[in-house]
């Protein structure tokens, strides 16, 4: 909501949105925020790291800011918890910052290219990034870490979670469950660790999600954004 909006020009707006003038409305409260698209230049300092707003900010256009701060948590939940707990060294941390900095600067070029082209026109679309679809900015981004045995050539940034196939960095594919009308998503498992949950085969396990229970791969996905 742009600064210094009334309560008057705020119920203006939202008739016009609803497109019932006379509708009852009782305005609670009203949030300004700044479209901003920025991210920091590291995501850690010894002891600290950031994640979510703090490490990236972007446009809401795409809807990428929440899932992408879930992502950060998501990624640095279990190397604080193996690292803190002995089983992994400290080197594993590192991967953090290696995995989630280009996430996180890919996602600020493609909100601002989405802000640009949706919102502000008058910005001009010179120094912006051609759109990568939305599919492939939610589940299809790829690793590139020590903490990962990469194919030969490295991965690209992102790619189409279909074409990536569940190859090293990337999210794991979706495989058929025997029973049927039901389907197990996956997640990778680094070697050497064990993965709580089922283990399907050589560097998976299954998560136990069944179909049309609402889950959506990786660290799961906030919908919205314009
Ligand atoms: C209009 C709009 C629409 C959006 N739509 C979407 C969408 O559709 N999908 C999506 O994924 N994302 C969306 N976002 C982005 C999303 O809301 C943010 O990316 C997300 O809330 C960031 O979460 P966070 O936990 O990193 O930070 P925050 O949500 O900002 O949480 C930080 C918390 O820390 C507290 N805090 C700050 N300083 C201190 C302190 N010194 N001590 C203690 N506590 C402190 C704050 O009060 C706050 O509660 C949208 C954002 C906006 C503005």
């Amino acid at each position: 909501m742009a600064e210094g909006i009334t309560e008057q020009r705020a119920l203006e707006l939202l008739r016009a949105a609803i497109g019932v003038p006379d509708i009852p409305v009782i305005i609670e409260n009203i949030a300004t925020w700044r479209a901003e698209a920025n991210c920091a230049d590291r995501f850690r300092d010894g002891r600290v790291f950031l994640a979510g707003d703090a490490a990236h900010v972007v446009p809401p256009n795409g809807g990428y800011g929440g899932n992408t701060g879930v992502q950060d948590a998501h990624n640095l939940a279990w190397k604080l918890a193996l690292t803190l707990s002995g089983v992994a060294g400290p080197g594993l941390l590192d991967s953090y910052d290696a995995e989630r900095r280009p996430v996180g600067e890919l996602t600020v070029e493609q909100a601002f290219t989405r802000y640009v082209t949706r919102v502000a026109p008058y910005l001009g679309t010179q120094n912006t990034q051609p759109i990568v679809d939305d599919f492939s900015m939610e589940i299809g981004y790829r690793y590139d870490s020590p903490a990962i045995v990469l194919e030969p050539g490295g991965p690209p940034l992102h790619q189409h979670p279909r074409e990536s196939a569940g190859r090293p960095g990337a999210r794991a594919a979706r495989l058929p469950r025997p029973r049927r009308h039901a389907a197990v998503h996956a997640r990778p498992v680094r070697p050497g660790f064990r993965a709580a949950g089922r283990v399907l085969g050589p560097g998976l396990a299954g998560c136990g999600t069944r179909r049309g229970e609402g889950a959506r791969g990786g660290a799961g996905c906030l919908c919205g954004g314009g």
